[in-house]
């Protein structure tokens, strides 16, 4: 979905689960500002890029967003909810791969998408080839596929900036509007005031990055730039990125749980026994194993 919609969900949730605290209902905004971070800004070309199909799957994923949920929970927060609200948009917008890098580790399908079966690879696969044809003739050149793939990825119903998209972003506006209604002024005061002074780096970092990122995808990655014009933008993504990173470690604030190393070797091990016994059971079954 668009960018303006993740933030402002984003923010009225934070609004409504954290009693009305503006800096906490800011902090899950960046969060949900953070995994469209993934687009082709790192100076490759696009076709290099469909070729690692990266967006939508290198910060739009559960690892990811757990990583940033034990660094800050509001941030992680944000997160979540930016890939909640992408898993509704379709092929076109090429979804969420919720598992990278893990689902990787497979890389052939049973099922073709023209409904032929695979009957001759062995180990484990995916059931579907992703609907390539589709993807191939909608979706942006970045985000094309240029090998046949399994159908890795979470799509849903809704195509990005249409209706729904829309709807949620102003659905979200007018419900902060109304709730902050007996002091909208001063909450107005103090959102702006959170947004550019108490987190200034950070943000204006974002928005360096983003408006560079997207200059440099949109038009110049087209052109023959020269070196120094590549050089300049370089150096101003990486003063961005050291704004964002500036800020960003200040916000470490572990959350207080019970869940210690003990509890996560224990989570890990037991997938991995479930997975053994799973797999055994299946071959045992079906002879193929499909995820
Ligand atoms: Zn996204």
């Amino acid at each position: 979905m668009n960018l303006n919609t993740h933030i402002a969900l984003a923010l009225a949730v934070g609004l409504l689960l954290f009693h009305n605290d503006v800096t906490i209902a800011v902090l899950v905004g960046i969060g949900a500002a953070i995994p469209d971070l993934d687009r082709e800004y790192v100076f490759t070309k696009r076709k290099i890029f469909a070729k690692y199909q990266l967006h939508r799957a290198l910060f739009h994923n559960v690892f990811f967003a757990l990583a940033i949920t034990l660094f800050n929970q509001y941030l992680g927060l944000g997160v979540f909810l930016h890939i909640a609200l992408d898993m509704l948009t379709s092929p076109t917008d090429r979804g969420v791969e919720l598992f990278f890098p893990l689902g990787r580790l497979v890389g052939k399908f049973m099922l073709d998408y023209d409904g032929n079966v695979n009957r001759k690879s062995k180990g484990m696969l995916w059931y579907l080839e992703d609907p390539v044809r589709i993807i191939n003739k909608t979706a942006d050149p970045g985000l094309k596929e240029v090998n046949k793939m399994p159908w890795i990825r979470i799509y849903g119903p809704f195509k990005n900036s249409r209706l729904v998209d829309w709807m949620i972003f102003y659905s979200s506006f007018v419900f902060i509007q109304l709730y902050e209604l007996n002091n909208l002024i001063s909450w107005w005061e103090s959102f702006l005031y959170t947004v550019f002074v108490k987190y200034i780096f950070i943000d204006i970092g974002i928005i360096i990055f983003y408006f560079t990122g997207e200059f440099w995808r949109r038009r110049l990655q087209f052109r023959g730039v020269t070196t120094k014009i590549r050089n300049s933008i370089i150096i101003i993504m990486v003063f961005a990125l050291s704004l964002i990173l500036y800020q960003g470690y200040h916000l470490y604030n572990p959350i207080n749980t019970s869940i210690g190393i003990r509890e996560v070797s224990l989570i890990i091990v037991s997938l991995i026994i479930g997975l053994i016994i799973a797999y055994v059971h299946v071959r045992l079954r079906f002879k193929q194993v499909v995820l």
